[in-house]
């Protein structure tokens, strides 16, 4: 399968801009012909909502694919860039290439739109992809084998479903880069079988993104920002808030505002509501039930039904930096929170965790913002909003550190995919002799 995908690439059939988008429109029609069966597959999978599906999944895929047929023209286009008089005679270019044959693995949270907006990415800058979605969303990861199969010949991109033992023999073979989406452990896995070879690595990870209330935000829209980013698929979000640090002074009216909103989006009866997120199976479920199982004090929610596999949005007041909500990314509708008074201790909490993929920032101050913005190191984030700066295709979106390597999204991902080749293309017309040894002119230029 890999032979026959590099031997396609090889053709040179992938590199024209008219074969990219060609291959672009192909995937839009796809993407809208199969759009029921997505909203259905997701369902089944984690119980999203149409509405969620599309403006997580479905919207964010197609908003990526226009963006990429506007702008791949010039995007492959070579740049020239500036000659310095010492190379006199010469020009310089910059000129994108494809990679090659890639492989593109995924997680099963956002099971469609991590999987396919990596694809966009590597259809423009005119790449082949081998695709290995989750095992743990089968019903999406078998609509995406669907997709594919119906949409492209297998040599230039093809769908390998499976788990551990796939991914493991997939990881030993000869791809030209792996672009990967899921946890910081398994990144580590992925990084040392791509050292093997100095196969290089896209590493889009997790951890625990802070969210920041301070005592000059807009409490009320505070709070509905916050219950949006964090419940929404239940909290199984890469970018979710995963912890609460909040002023002193705001944090009675910030929860009491929370418990409405969570009340009034998902209602009195949350494990009840048909919109509500399932957590994706047994394993997970039982991993957040244990974080309740700690020294805090569940001051929303906490109910849970292993049947359907929900678990109520949660606050958890109480939490030390010791308790077992903090340690580590918790990727569950479970937000502990921690109250601060002055910088120093948002400081301290946060750099008690390694760099995080995300943070938010709730706050009326350019000032505070400024300061916050410059003293975290963070992947990417918001100020008074969550989550949406992923789904701003002109942004990069991507982690540092532990939470991620490169950076993908429009163009960035266009220049995950490619490489930079710089070419100098020197005059044949003239030859200047100081560069060479015993140079009269070398040694008078010293
Ligand atoms: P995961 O790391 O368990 O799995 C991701 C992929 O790796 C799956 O395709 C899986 O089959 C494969 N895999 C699992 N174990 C493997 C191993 N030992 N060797 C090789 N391959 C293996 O992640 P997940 O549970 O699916 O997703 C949750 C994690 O992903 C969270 O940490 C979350 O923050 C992160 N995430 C990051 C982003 C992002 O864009 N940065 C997006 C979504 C999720």
């Amino acid at each position: 399968m890999i032979s026959s995908q590099q031997r396609f690439y090889h053709t040179g059939a992938t590199r024209s801009v008219r074969f990219r988008k060609e291959q672009l429109l192909l995937l839009r029609q796809a993407a809208q012909r199969l759009e029921p069966e997505m909203m259905d597959a997701l369902k089944q999978d984690l119980n999203k909502s149409e509405q969620e599906a599309y403006s997580t999944e479905i919207g964010i895929i197609l908003n990526e694919i226009r963006v990429a047929l506007r702008n791949v023209r010039r995007w492959s286009k070579p740049k020239r860039v500036r000659t310095p008089l010492t190379h006199i005679g010469g020009s310089s270019r910059i000129v994108p290439e494809p990679l090659g044959t890639t492989l593109i693995m995924g997680p099963w949270n956002y099971p469609l739109q991590l999987m396919l907006v990596p694809v966009v990415s590597a259809i423009a800058a005119g790449n082949t992809m081998v695709l290995k979605p989750s095992e743990l969303a089968p019903a999406t990861s078998g609509l995406l084998a669907r997709l594919i199969r119906e949409t492209f010949p297998p040599e230039y991109a093809t769908v390998v479903e499976g788990g551990l033992e796939t991914s493991t023999e997939l990881l030993k073979r000869p791809f030209d880069h792996i672009f990967f989406t899921g946890s910081p452990a398994v990144g580590r896995v992925v990084m040392a079988a791509a050292a093997k070879s100095l196969i290089p690595v896209t590493l889009e990870l997790g951890g625990k993104s802070p969210c920041i209330v301070h005592k000059d935000a807009n409490i009320e829209l505070a709070a509905r920002r916050i219950v949006f980013g964090k419940w929404t698929n239940a909290g199984q979000t890469c970018v979710a808030p995963d912890y609460l640090l909040v002023h002193k002074e705001v944090k009675t009216a910030l929860l009491n505002k929370m418990s409405e909103v969570i009340e009034e989006f998902y209602g009195r009866e949350p494990l009840q509501d048909p919109d509500y997120g399932k957590i994706v199976n047994g394993r997970h479920f039982r991993r957040l039930l244990d974080l309740l199982d700690d020294d805090v004090r569940i001051v929303h929610g906490g109910q849970s039904d292993e049947i359907t596999g929900k678990l109520a949005p949660t606050i958890l007041d109480g939490v030390t930096l010791e308790s077992k909500a903090m340690q580590g990314e918790i990727f569950g509708p479970i937000l502990p929170v921690i109250v601060y008074e002055g910088t120093e201790e948002i400081l301290n909490t946060v750099r008690a965790h390694p760099k995080p993929l995300a943070l938010y920032l709730f706050s009326g101050s350019r000032e505070f913002q400024q300061r916050i913005i410059e003293r975290i190191p963070f992947g990417g984030g918001c100020v008074n909003d969550t989550i949406l700066h992923l789904a701003n295709p002109y942004l990069p979106f991507g982690g540092v550190g532990t939470s991620g390597i490169g950076s993908y999204h429009g163009e960035f991902g266009f220049q995950a995919f490619s490489h930079y080749k710089s070419i100098l293309k020197q005059s044949d017309r003239f030859d200047l002799p100081f560069r060479y040894p015993k140079s009269k002119w070398g040694l008078r230029m010293i």
